[in-house]
């Protein structure tokens, strides 16, 4: 009987096994024809200014894979994939890069863009190209948007190759854009981080959002803040899903808010109904 049992177990595991294996060939093999068949969408989430409750931190670009068969794709299922092999994020990149600079130019004919930003997500992986910043500048050029309307975000892996970073970063800000440091408090060099790169922007991972009732994470969060507003960064927090966090934060003299409690990733036609 367990014999039995074993050979069921192995024949469930197998078969599992196969059916991830699969999906993620099907992946694998459309994502390389994806950006010529405009199967990528960007949806934008709003960053509220905590002191206006409006959305005058701009939104942040998050890309959507419409798959053939699979449908709507969340980025978790296939930007690691894309990374991994290696040969699509750069262009996928620099799509987001391009079609987030036109929808910029077709905002600023239309709404107030004053004090207005559009946060892009920027792989480590896209650093590796060393003609990177000319790509950008490029597409700003081609594009004629304002710099300062755009801002990229990195995470604390950026320190695998620190002198790279610090150079991009810096010329990245020299040309108007601002930089964000995404995801903070989940890497391994949180503070040193601070100390190096040439940095704008804060956002608190959500995680520490998530729990804070828990005493501690209050006592970090609060601190993250003081000492990001000490060294004249702004401070955003993600994924605000209660009144209590957002009531917390305000109290805390946090500068921008994102979750699903404002808005959840909306795409262009909605996201335009919160201009204003
Ligand atoms: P991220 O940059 O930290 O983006 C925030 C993620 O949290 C988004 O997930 C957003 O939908 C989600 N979120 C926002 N508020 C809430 C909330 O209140 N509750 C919960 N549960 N979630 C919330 P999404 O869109 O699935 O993106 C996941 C990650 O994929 C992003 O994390 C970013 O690292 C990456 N990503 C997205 N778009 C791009 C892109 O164009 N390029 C690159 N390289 N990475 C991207
Ligand atoms: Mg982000
Ligand atoms: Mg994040
Ligand atoms: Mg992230």
């Amino acid at each position: 009987e367990a014999k039995g049992k074993g050979r069921n177990a192995y024949e469930f595991y197998s078969s599992f096994m196969s059916e991830q294996a699969e999906q993620r060939l099907l992946m694998e093999t459309n994502l390389n024809k994806a950006l010529d068949r405009k199967e990528f969408i960007l949806f934008y989430q709003p960053i509220i200014d905590l002191n206006s409750n409006k959305m005058r931190g701009g939104g942040e670009a998050l890309i959507r894979w419409n798959h053939p068969e699979l449908g709507l794709q969340s980025p978790a299922s296939f930007i690691s994939l894309a990374e991994e092999t290696g040969l699509i994020i750069p262009p996928i990149g620099y799509w987001v890069i391009q079609s987030v600079c036109e929808q910029i130019k077709l905002w600023e004919k239309q709404y107030d863009m004053h004090d207005f930003r559009v946060a892009i997500n920027i792989s480590v992986v896209q650093f590796e190209d060393e003609r990177f910043v000319e790509k950008v500048k490029t597409i700003l050029e081609g594009t004629n948007i304002q710099p300062n309307l755009l801002e990229f975000e990195i995470t604390e892996s950026v320190m695998q190759n620190m002198e790279t970073s610090i150079a991009v970063l810096g010329e990245l800000q020299k040309v108007g854009i601002k930089i964000s440091l995404d995801d903070f408090g989940t890497g391994y060099s949180s503070l040193s981080i601070l100390k190096h790169l040439p940095i704008n922007n804060i956002k608190i991972d959500k995680i520490f959002i998530d729990d804070l009732r828990a005493e501690n994470d209050e006592t970090i969060v609060q601190n993250i803040i003081d000492m990001s507003q000490n060294m004249n960064f702004k401070v955003v927090a993600e994924g605000i899903e209660h009144e209590g966090q957002l009531d917390f934060l305000k109290h805390n003299h946090c500068d921008y808010g994102q979750g699903y409690f404002f808005n959840r990733p909306q795409a262009v036609s909605d996201f335009e109904k919160n201009f204003g």
